[in-house]
């Protein structure tokens, strides 16, 4: 009897440690929390088996506008890294979330704080004060922040993931580059197929709900000749949207680009007086269930507006 006693004492003494050794072991991994899916996918990539990610917004949700909950907080509680985009995307979210957090480490110019627009080539800078355009209700105030879309600036969000990390876990740094080169071979390759994909298609004119795809469309020569919105921010009115229909039927633009969080009804009533076709992108990793990675994302956004160029060739052809 004394010697189970003595074999349920040492089992059980086993287990406490093996369960303290795998809490110790997940410990060890740097806690990476981002505000966007896109730089969760990149973090994982640099990371790799070293880090634990996890995003704050859901890839279907307006990267303007989410919601601060509690439950965002106490992930940067944890966090050792935190990544956003930054140029005021976020600006009614992050900066709350990380007060709240009270985490010295992730906060502005902490040792694991990333913004990750570093030494990015921004398109569409104002020559305005941003506090003037602010008043206005324009929501891109220091140039358009929606550069995770071209994917050769993902290979620059992915170097400055890199170097942070390396800062912060000096001893790995070798296997984040690693990392960081293998993504950029992977980029490079897909690449090559995205831009053959769209050779026929160049300088096609389409029109986008919002202006989120200057880095996405400049990349793969698409023209956005127009917007639903009158700008960043400010909903459409009668006025505008019959602006649009005309440039639409005067350009002979096929296609519409709306996200999933936009009103999709002032983009298919613009259609449906005109002769265009309403396609959801994806905005982010993450939008829909098929776009799980970065690498998704542009498969996904080329191939449903190839599939749209593709229906009026085909209808052209029938006639
Ligand atoms: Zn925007």
């Amino acid at each position: 009897m004394r010697f189970r006693l003595g074999n349920v004492i040492f089992l059980t003494l086993v287990s406490f440690m093996s369960l303290l050794w795998i809490l110790a072991r997940a410990d060890d991994k740097i806690k990476i929390v981002t505000s966007l899916p896109d730089l969760a996918d990149i973090a994982k990539r640099i990371g790799g088996e070293k880090v634990e990610v996890e995003a704050i917004a859901k890839g279907y949700q307006d990267p303007h506008f989410v919601d601060p909950k509690p439950s965002h907080v106490l992930k940067l509680i944890r966090a050792d890294l935190f990544i956003h985009i930054g140029l005021d995307l976020e600006i009614g979210w992050v900066p709350p979330l990380l007060e709240k957090s009270r985490n010295r480490k992730v906060y502005y110019g902490g040792q694991g704080y990333i913004n990750a627009s570093e030494g990015m080539s921004l398109l569409e800078i104002p020559n305005v004060d941003p506090a003037q355009l602010r008043a206005q209700g324009d929501i891109h105030v220091f140039g358009n922040p929606h550069y995770w879309l071209d994917p050769e600036n993902g290979k620059i969000i992915a170097e400055n993931i890199c170097n942070k990390l390396s800062v912060v876990s000096p001893g790995e740094a070798e296997y984040f580059r690693m990392n960081l080169d293998t993504f950029g071979a992977q980029l490079d390759s897909a690449m090559q197929v995205w831009l053959k994909k769209m050779e026929p298609y160049q300088n096609r004119k389409i029109v986008a709900y919002h202006n989120s795809w200057p880095y996405f469309t400049s990349r793969f020569n698409i023209d956005v000749a127009g917007f639903i919105e009158p700008k960043p921010g400010i909903p459409p009115t009668p006025k505008h949207l019959v602006s649009i229909i005309k440039l639409i039927k005067s350009e002979n633009i096929k296609v519409v680009i709306i996200s999933p969080y936009f009103d999709d009804k002032p983009a298919k009533a613009v259609a449906n007086r005109s002769d265009a076709v309403v396609v959801s992108f994806a905005p982010s990793v993450s939008a829909f269930e098929e776009v799980k990675s970065y690498f998704d994302l542009f498969d996904y956004n080329l191939n449903v507006l190839i599939s749209a160029f593709e229906y009026f060739e085909g209808s052209d052809k029938k006639k």
